[in-house]
């Protein structure tokens, strides 16, 4: 071992592990490239004021997990803690709203970065795949997002999750509830934290996972009882599609979520396999965002799902994925003729876009078969000078074991048919 480790909270993907978040990235990403979703890229780190303004002053994202630092030039940056806010930062920039094409469906894939107390499904980096529908109030695109997140867990195998459904209301009746709502949480035994929350995002005391919190909020005026008739009636519109999909949700009326910017439908997905951190995934609608950033009104919706989370969720129902091998044909040259002549067949094979490797380092030929036999290959090209002054190779089928000698020229052509 080296004298360095990864930094506490964090850990690293490799192979063959690593195989498996690839997957999982990738099988996020599908059902969203499949539905108009573009790709977008954001800086690893923003201005920090975009998160403070975005994600909201008073919550945890901001107030303690995030990696704020000044640069030398002066400049107050932030590492991302979430994709939401940047990608409508870079949306607005790009002036894509402006098109006359709304919804803007982006994508993405990254790192995130939140400095929280570390342990099982709660790391310092992770990643996250993330959705945004940017410009457009309509419940069907609520629903269409819903629908494919469910579609990327459901194609992974996954069966143990359940999605939580609520709304969270908007300008016009939220901030009668929050009035409620205060009136009700100032009348309790708090700690001062928590009372200075009541002061500034009183929704989110309702998610206090203490007991003895939980024990007091009983009787707490619920949210649903002050949804206005344009609210009520969108999110029983999110349900009905849902239901038609054939997606089954929970209402979860205490669903609050520890982003400041989420209006409306809010939804989260969780896995029952993974203990405290059983959140693999979540969003909603984010109305008021953009202005918040200083953009035009542009009613959006989105959610992001945790990359090791979801690794983890696969682990705890006992799934592996059906991986192809990173390898169909090794290749094992005995002497150095050999070397050069199956080299050569090597790059040939790889540019016909069979995956192969080579056994580097002059290995003899016992060692080079297990190295053969270890990458997963299907067959092994086997040649020494003999074969070669005959202008042949041995193709072995490693799972069979049985052997043809090929001609040089015709190997590409042998091994696609062997593979086939
Ligand atoms: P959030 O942005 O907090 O809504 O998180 C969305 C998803 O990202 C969660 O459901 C998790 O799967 C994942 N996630 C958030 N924070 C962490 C973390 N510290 N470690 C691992 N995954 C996380």
């Amino acid at each position: 071992m080296s004298t360095f480790q990864a930094p506490k909270g964090t850990y690293d993907l490799i192979p063959p592990s690593s195989a498996t978040y690839l997957a999982v990235r990738e099988a996020i990403a599908a059902p969203l490239r499949n539905s108009g979703y573009g790709y977008i890229e954001t800086p690893g780190f923003e201005n920090v004021e975009l998160f403070a303004r975005g994600v909201g002053e008073s919550t945890d994202i901001v107030t303690k997990e995030m990696y704020a630092f000044e640069t030398k030039g002066g400049d107050k940056l932030a590492l991302r803690p979430e994709g939401t806010a940047s990608t409508l930062r870079a949306a607005l920039e790009a002036n894509l709203h402006k098109g006359g094409n709304l919804p803007v469906k982006l994508w993405y894939s990254g790192s995130y970065y939140r400095y929280e107390r570390p342990q099982k499904g709660r790391y310092r980096h992770f990643s996250q795949v993330g959705a945004e529908a940017i410009g457009v109030e309509d419940p069907a695109l609520d629903a269409e997002l819903i629908i494919l997140a469910n579609q990327s867990y459901r194609s992974l195998g996954l069966s143990d999750f359940r999605i939580l459904l609520n709304s969270l209301g908007d300008k016009e009746c939220r901030p009668v509830y929050r009035a409620a709502l205060q009136d009700f949480l100032r009348g309790l035994e708090l700690d001062e934290e928590t009372r200075r929350r009541i002061e500034i995002n009183p929704l989110r005391v309702l998610d206090d996972k203490r007991e003895s919190v939980q024990e007091q909020l009983i009787g707490a005026p619920m949210l649903r009882d002050y949804l206005c008739e344009a609210c009520k009636t969108y999110h029983e519109q999110v349900r009905e599609l849902l239901t038609a999909a054939g997606v089954a949700f929970e209402d979860d009326p205490k669903l609050v979520r520890g982003l400041d910017y989420y209006t409306r439908t809010t939804f989260e997905f969780v896995h029952d396999g993974l203990g405290s951190q059983s959140a693999v995934g979540g969003g909603g609608r984010y109305d008021g965002l953009s202005e918040m950033i200083g953009g035009p009104a542009l009613p959006s919706v989105g959610w992001a799902l945790g990359v090791d989370r979801t690794v983890l969720a696969l682990e705890a129902e006992g799934i592996t994925l059906d991986l192809p091998a990173a390898t169909s044909v090794y290749a094992v040259p005995l002497g150095e003729e050999a070397r050069r002549v199956l080299f050569g067949k090597v790059t040939e094979l790889r540019l016909a876009g069979v995956a192969t490797d080579f056994a580097y380092g002059g290995k003899g030929l016992k060692n080079a078969m297990k190295s053969a036999n270890r990458s997963g290959a299907r067959l092994a090209l086997v040649a020494g000078e003999r074969d070669l002054a005959e202008g042949l190779v041995q193709l072995k089928d490693l799972q069979s074991g049985e052997q043809t000698a090929v001609a040089l020229d015709a190997v590409v052509d042998e091994v696609r048919r062997a593979l086939a």
